[in-house]
């Protein structure tokens, strides 16, 4: 392609509004525009880009024996219906009437659709395992588009679906996809964590997802380097140290004391003299309609993700004013578990176990109560609540976590048989009985990878795009298009490349070397040939746009050097 013939519209600024780097070098660049909130149009750049990251995952998939297929975007609402989910997945759906008056909606995921299909047409287990999987629009009206391409409403994933005969099966396509997913991010240039994750709204048991540490991430990833542990906060473990204090002596019973006005736990504290720890900290939280009380260590968050799977609730919030008066008769902050009322279910955090004498609210407004040992003064579960925070223990190894900001690129789940359940799935087993297949499915956000990418390589003066993924592996500049020599070499050397397979770009503008420079430092391309004077001697000049560093370089060589180099790149 000739650079004067393409349509990149690149800017000198980045508009006002936009946060993270790859959103602001995306728009810069000329890779995208945004024409209504979550809703992006690809330029040439940013196509060219996309169709490299799918050619890869296309060639991961199919080497696992993945068939590729393709599905409506538009789906009836009566498979939703009928997974449930059409009323448990809220207003992330687009949803909409044909001029008939019948529900549909678009795509956020295709769980329903594959398991419908597999319905249709699966007849025997002989037929098992089968993996399917598409690269295609998926639609989620998001509540905070944003960041550019990270988080938009109209994306592209590749998703797949595996439906095996039983467990084992399962693990295999499951293991399948671990590893190919690997290959992915790695061929794409990325450095990424496979960590443990929460499966979430999808369903099913084990879930890892695959990120890639930034601090434009939105999600937070504990991590361990001694013993190599690594999980979304969502559902991450690790032991919290023990308070530096001991607790109190003595097997009094609980007093009240009076603590007018102090109602946060660090009030409290500083009012009875004793550290956070050694205070419970009183969530009351309506779980899908039923009260719930949640005790914590008075240092200690809880982790609502946590107690949601526990409860197994779709929904959590916490109690009205009025709610907590009518159960506990007092007002947050002086709530307690000493007392409550015994249809209440309470769920104490772990780190609460086997203390004593520990400042709980009393249940009435402007007190609490001292000397309040859990087990003894109230019953309660004792089960992992809290969020886990830097520095816990790590529950292997003992070394302190860490916490990092992450991208999420990618997600796969064993969905067991949510799907092929509710949806009826069966086929005929061994001997004439029916079995219910069991499903996996398995995510990867296109778009996420390319700001991902961006991400984790740019400078100030752009983007510094992986090889694989770069929507050109290098650029031809002559530094004056108009004198002959450095023309034709340019000409010349294009075309080589282009025979040698090379994807090359040649900068064949007018314009000044030090603007053709800046756009295709910005574009992030990863090979710079700049032909200039010293071309009459056979020299031309090769710019890493990585590293920023340049080589002179013979000009019969460039070629052969060039695949080298990208080679070594992708690899
Ligand atoms: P997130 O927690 O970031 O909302 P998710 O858990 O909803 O992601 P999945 O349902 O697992 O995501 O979708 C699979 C993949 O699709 C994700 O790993 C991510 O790469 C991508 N993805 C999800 N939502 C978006 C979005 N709004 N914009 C761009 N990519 C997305
Ligand atoms: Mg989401």
């Amino acid at each position: 392609m000739r650079w004067s013939q393409l349509f990149i519209p690149t800017l000198r600024d980045a508009p006002a509004d936009a946060e993270v780097v790859s959103h602001k070098l995306l728009l810069r660049a000329g890779y995208v525009r945004q024409l209504a909130a979550g809703f992006y149009c690809y330029l040439y750049l940013a196509k060219r880009s996309i169709n490299k990251i799918e050619a890869i995952i296309r060639e991961e998939m199919n080497a696992i024996g993945a068939q590729e297929i393709f599905l409506p975007e538009v789906h009836p609402a009566e498979i939703w219906q009928e997974s449930g989910r059409w009323d448990a997945i809220g207003d992330d759906m687009f949803r909409f009437k044909d001029r008939f008056g019948r529900d549909l909606c678009l795509g956020m995921t295709e769980e329903e659709v594959v398991t419908w299909l597999a319905r249709g047409e699966m007849r025997s287990y002989k037929q098992l395992p089968q993996i399917w999987y598409q690269i295609q629009a998926k639609f989620r009206d998001e509540p905070r588009p944003k960041s550019g391409l990270m988080r938009v409403r109209r994306f592209t994933m590749k998703d797949s679906y595996s439906f095996d005969i039983d467990a084992a099966g399962l693990d295999v396509s499951y293991n399948k996809h671990y590893d190919a997913y690997c290959r992915i991010f790695s061929r794409c240039g990325l450095e990424y964590l496979a960590i443990e994750a929460h499966s979430g709204a999808m369903g099913g048991s084990e879930s890892h997802e695959f990120v890639v540490p930034s601090d434009a991430g939105e999600d937070r990833v504990v991590e361990c380097a001694a013993s190599g542990y690594a999980a979304n906060l969502e559902k991450a473990v690790a032991q919290a140290p023990a308070p530096t204090e001991p607790d109190p002596e003595g097997d009094a019973a609980p007093a009240e004391l009076a603590t007018p006005n102090q109602k946060t736990i660090a009030e409290v504290a500083a009012f009875d003299g004793l550290p956070e720890t050694h205070h419970i900290k009183t969530l009351v939280l309506v779980a899908d309609g039923q009260p719930v009380m949640a005790l914590l260590r008075g240092d200690r968050q809880l982790n609502e993700t946590k107690l949601a799977s526990l409860l197994g609730a779709n929904e959590i919030r916490p109690a009205h004013p009025e709610e907590l008066r009518q159960w506990l008769g007092a007002d947050a902050g002086s709530l307690g578990p000493v007392g409550a009322p015994k249809s209440m279910r309470i769920v104490a955090d772990t780190a609460l176990e086997g203390r004593k004498n520990l400042v709980a609210g009393a249940n009435k407004t402007g007190f609490h109560l001292r000397n309040v040992t859990p087990g003894r003064d109230f019953a309660a579960e004792f089960v992992d609540i809290r969020e886990v925070e830097e520095g816990d223990l790590d529950i292997e190894s003992g070394q302190p976590v860490r916490l990092r900001k992450c991208i999420e690129v990618g997600h796969i789940f064993k969905l067991g048989y949510k799907y092929s359940q509710s949806m009826d799935l069966r086929v005929s087993g061994d001997e004439g009985k029916e079995v219910t297949p069991i499903m996996g499915s398995y995510g990867i956000g296109v778009e996420r990878i390319l700001t991902a990418a961006i991400e984790q390589n740019h400078d100030e003066a752009g983007m510094a795009m992986p090889a694989a993924i770069a929507p050109f592996e290098v650029v031809v500049t002559p530094i004056n298009w108009k004198t002959d020599e450095q023309r034709e070499a340019a000409e010349t050397l294009y075309a080589s490349l282009l025979e040698a397979g090379v994807d090359a770009l040649l900068d064949d503008r007018a314009e000044r070397a030090g603007v053709k420079f800046n756009d295709a430092d910005l574009a992030g391309i990863p090979f710079r040939v700049v032909v200039g004077k010293k071309v009459t001697e056979g020299l031309v000049e090769l710019a890493v746009r990585s590293t920023r560093q340049s080589s002179d370089v013979k000009i019969e060589e460039v070629v052969g050097l060039l695949r080298e180099k990208l080679a070594a790149a992708k690899a």
